[in-house]
């Protein structure tokens, strides 16, 4: 092949030369001056040094590389050309394979509902299935393009950066972009993770707008609902303590009615607590931003403990508080909650007399906070169920106790908020204890 196209350039060569011969002549028969003669032939030696270099000569030097690999394998040019026509052929079947190969993942992506879209290092976006074109309406741009030209959410833009250049997928639920086509979709989960050698990336986004409408319908039916059942139910509780020491000081008052009226009495106390529980959680729930403040810790332990001590005049319980790290950045009412629920649940779950044990210490950028307790313990089998909702430990021992099966998971709900963990270590009749570990910014 190249010495057909050398024998060719040769041919092209002597096509010139005839060419400018005849051009000669013809100046020569019109008696033209010596200067015409002069100008076409410095045009004439000009175009073919051009020539020259351009194709002659890096055709000469490949025949070259050619002719000398072909003397070590003893090669005839007729075979030399027979093999490059050979990997001509299994290139062009390779490329095309390669081209149908890369089809068919266009074609796969093109498929997804959810949007996909492959970034390089420098955040230029390299390739977008439709569903993203689609949504971000940037179909008739051209790849690749910068990220910042489709959508000016810095959040977004925040993210994709701290996620390049990670090996690991970076998650992050309910991510909302303004101004998208569809104004149905709204709220998306966004998942990054790197496809080749930390070079590229791929961005994969999943619509979950209903989703997160059902959460918010369900927590705005909660609030609601535990709002307008907690009003009559304090209004009837009032009202019975006012029927309840009006019939006391009645001297023909029977023990049984005492009775029935303490049962009415708890139950509706109950009642209230589990509708205040369920109105806190949902109010932990929907809350978007907490404010994060450095809280003294021993101030706040001081007088919840004092405070609670007294609802269990009947038990002897000891604080044994012991702070390493006494300041907390943290939001000051939801924590006040998290220790609220689990040092009155330690004075709940210890039976007659006992300690409760409170540590702190910062270790590794994280604060974290132990409260144990020599309480009854929680059966091993059962300890990674109590955070659910509405979970009660074994029913027999928690109907004598009150309670409503929620107080734990607010404290879950507010840790999460936090960016925090809480661990539990537990052991039947021995004791319980939570590890609460809250970032430090
Ligand atoms: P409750 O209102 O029933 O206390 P929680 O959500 O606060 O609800 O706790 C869930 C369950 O976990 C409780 O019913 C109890 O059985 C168990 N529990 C929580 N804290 C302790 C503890 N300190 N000691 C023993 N059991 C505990």
């Amino acid at each position: 092949m190249t010495e057909i196209r050398y024998r060719r350039i040769l041919f092209f060569q002597a096509i010139f030369l005839i060419v400018l011969a005849l051009i000669t002549f013809i100046l020569f028969k019109e008696n033209s001056k010596p200067i015409q003669f002069l100008i076409v032939w410095i045009a004439a030696i000009i175009l073919n040094l051009i020539y020259v270099k351009r194709y002659a000569l890096p055709t000469r030097s490949l025949l070259r590389k050619i002719r000398s690999s072909a003397i070590d394998e003893d090669l005839s040019w007729a075979e030399i050309e027979e093999s490059i026509i050979r990997k001509d052929v299994a290139f062009n079947k390779q490329k095309e394979a390669f081209e149908l190969e890369n089809l068919k993942y266009k074609r796969l992506l093109d498929s997804l509902e959810d949007p996909v879209c492959i970034l390089n290092k420098n955040l230029l976006i390299i390739y977008v299935n439709q569903a993203f074109g689609a949504l971000f309406d940037f179909a008739d741009q051209k790849l690749p393009f910068p990220l910042i030209e489709i959508t000016r959410n810095l959040e977004f833009q925040e993210f994709l950066k701290s996620s390049i250049g990670q090996e690991r997928t970076s998650r992050r639920s309910y991510f909302t972009f303004n101004q998208l086509q569809d104004p149905h979709k709204t709220f998306f989960d966004l998942k990054v993770f790197p496809v080749d050698n930390l070079s590229n990336y791929l961005c994969l986004l999943h619509d979950v707008t209903e989703r997160k409408m059902a959460d918010q319908m369900r927590e705005d039916f909660v609030s609601n609902f535990s709002h307008e059942v907690r009003t009559p139910l304090t209004i009837l509780n009032g009202q019975m303590q006012n029927l309840k020491e009006a019939l006391l000081k009645e001297d023909n008052f029977e023990s049984r009615f005492a009775q029935y009226f303490v049962k009415i009495d708890n139950n509706t106390r109950r009642l209230i607590n589990l509708f205040n529980d369920l109105l806190r959680l949902s109010s932990v729930e929907s809350k978007k931003d907490i404010i994060k403040e450095s809280v003294n810790i021993e101030e706040m332990l001081t007088y919840l403990t004092q405070d609670l001590l007294t609802n269990y005049p009947n038990k002897k319980i000891l604080f044994d508080i012991l702070l390493d790290q006494k300041v907390f950045f943290v939001d000051y009412h939801l924590f006040e909650q998290v220790l609220l629920n689990l040092i009155d649940n330690s004075l709940k779950y210890i039976e007659h007399n006992g300690v409760i044990t409170i540590r702190s210490h910062h270790e590794d950028g994280w604060d974290h906070l132990v409260i144990k307790d020599n309480g009854v313990g929680i059966p091993e089998d059962q300890i990674n169920r109590i955070f659910e909702r509405f979970f009660r430990v074994d029913s027999s021992r928690s109907s004598e106790i009150e309670g409503t099966g929620l107080g734990l998971s607010i404290v879950k709900h507010i840790i999460q908020k936090h960016d925090g963990r809480i661990k539990v270590q537990s052991k039947l009749l021995e004791g319980t204890s939570f590890t609460l570990s809250f970032p430090c910014n």
